[in-house]
This record gives C-alpha cells, structure tokens and sequence, in this order.
C-alpha cells in the first residue's frame, strides 16, 4: 500500500491517532477531540466509506484502515499514522471485541476465543503504544507529555461483562496501563477509561442491561458515547495524571 502523503502540521495542533474511530465510541472520541481542536487519524478494520465520510466531517482528519489482529498492520498503522501529519501527540486504543457468553458456560469460552480476544484487546494496545512509543516522546515538550488513553471497561475492574475472556483481557489492559504509565513517565502520560454500559448500535439488544442501568445506576441511564469522550478528554487535559483507570458507569458501582 502506497505511503500517504505528509501534510503539513498546522502550528500548535496536536494530532491524535484512534483507534476503532469510525463507529460507536471511537467516532464519539474522534468529534470531540476535532472540536478541542485535534487534528485527526481514524480508523477501523473495515467500514473504509464510512472513515472516509468522516474524515472528510471533520475536515483536519485522515483515515487509514488496518487489521489490529495483524503485527504488520499494527507497524504500517503507527508509521503511515506518524508520517500523516509529520506528529503524533495521543494515542487512544479504542478498537476493541466483545462476545456474549455466560459465565457459568465454560466450554463456551473456547482457546480460539480468548485468544482472539487477547489480540485485539490486550496485545494490539500494547503493541500500538511500543510502536508509537518514539512519536510520542517527540511530541511531549514545554511540561506537557504525550497521552495514551486506554478505553477498558467496568467489566475489567468488577466481576461482570458480556463474557469472562473479555473481562479478562480488560482487567489485563487495566493494569498493563499502570505499568506502562510506571515505565514512560514523565514524558508519555497513560490513562484508562472503563466504561459499563454505552448506548451503542451493539448494545441496543442488550435489554437486561439497559434495565439494570435505568433502575440501579445512581445517574438513571447507560452511558452515551458522547460521555465517554467527556472522560477522555479529561484525561487529555490533565497534565498531572497517570496511570488512572476512570470508572464510567453512572456510579453502578456503588449500589
Ligand atoms: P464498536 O463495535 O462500535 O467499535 C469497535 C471498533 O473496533 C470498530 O471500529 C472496529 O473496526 C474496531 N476493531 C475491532 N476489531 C478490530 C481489529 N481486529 N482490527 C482493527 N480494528 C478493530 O464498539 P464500541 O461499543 O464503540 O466499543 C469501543 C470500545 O469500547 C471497545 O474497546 C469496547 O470494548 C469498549 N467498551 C464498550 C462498551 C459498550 O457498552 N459499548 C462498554 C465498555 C467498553
């Protein structure tokens, strides 16, 4: 695939890549970070049209499409994302998978499927980060460091979520965000959001769920993906904090 060509950074504009941008939570991420004045890279595995119709949304946004299951898509994402707008100043590990299983069917949870889940929800961010990793240092100057933002869920924090290999893998992704926050402080800030449930097309059908939210949850509803972006951007904005994982759920948590 050819290298895109380097556009020209416009002056005192931060670029943030993220990932699984073109639906859901990531586009939620993608419009909030335009209008704090981002210029962007989106992406997703598939739905190209859809990253190019955002992109052109935007206006100051690029989309390129990689498959994160794949290590060589994961090292052309970093590079053709670095070299889109010459910087990289935010990383957010957005792309994720889930799957329904219940907990109490072990058999369900299968090898394939804890594997498939670890890839994309625990190594791609890993990854993604270690490849960005010199990007981001060269971003970070004046006090301000460089920020990846990890988007986990609650089910990583608490017993809970749509099956136990993708609560798992979070609760992996959860720590893995301290650890790298430990190990690429103070140049590069890592943070996580975890949110519980977000009214999006895939959880429209998740019908128990939404009662739960409407009648447990002190806040009276699931989270919009517009809430999630609120909380990344937080993160963003706050230069002194690291290695946070940042509870979104309408404080269910506490009842
Ligand atoms: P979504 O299905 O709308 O978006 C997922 C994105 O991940 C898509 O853009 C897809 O292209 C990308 N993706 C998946 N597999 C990929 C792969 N192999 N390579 C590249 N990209 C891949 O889902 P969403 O609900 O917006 O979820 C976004 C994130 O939020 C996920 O990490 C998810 O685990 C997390 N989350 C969602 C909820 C919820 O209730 N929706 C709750 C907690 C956490």
């Amino acid at each position: 695939m050819p290298l895109m060509p380097v556009r020209t950074p416009l002056p005192n504009r931060p670029v943030a890549l993220v990932t699984g941008s073109t639906s859901g939570i990531g586009a939620a991420i993608a419009r909030r970070l335009a209008g704090d004045g981002f210029a962007l890279v989106l992406h997703s595995r598939s739905s190209a049209q859809a990253g190019q119709a955002l992109a052109q949304e935007l206006g100051a946004a690029v989309y390129i499409q990689a498959d994160l299951a794949q290590d060589a898509e994961r090292v052309r994402l970093v590079r053709e994302a670095t070299a889109a707008w010459g910087r990289l100043d935010v990383l957010v590990n957005n792309a994720g998978i889930s799957q329904v299983i219940a907990h109490a069917d072990l058999a369900a949870a299968t090898p394939e499927i804890w594997q498939a889940m670890h890839e994309v929800n625990v190594i791609a961010p890993f990854r993604l980060v270690a490849l960005a990793e010199p990007a981001l240092r060269d971003a970070a100057h004046g006090g301000r460091p460089a920020c990846v933002v990890n988007i986990s869920s609650h089910a990583g924090v608490r017993p809970k979520g749509a099956s136990i290999p993708y609560a798992a893998s979070k609760a992996a992704l959860n720590h893995m965000t301290r650890l790298l926050a430990l190990s690429l402080a103070p140049a590069i800030r890592v943070n996580a959001v975890a949110p519980g449930l977000v009214d999006t097309p895939l959880t429209q059908s998740w019908v128990q769920a939404q009662q739960l939210w409407r009648e447990r949850a002190p806040m009276g509803r699931a989270a919009r993906p517009e809430d999630v972006a609120q909380a990344v951007a937080l993160l963003l904005a706050s230069d002194y904090l690291t290695g946070e994982i940042l509870l979104s759920d309408g404080g269910l948590n506490l009842t």
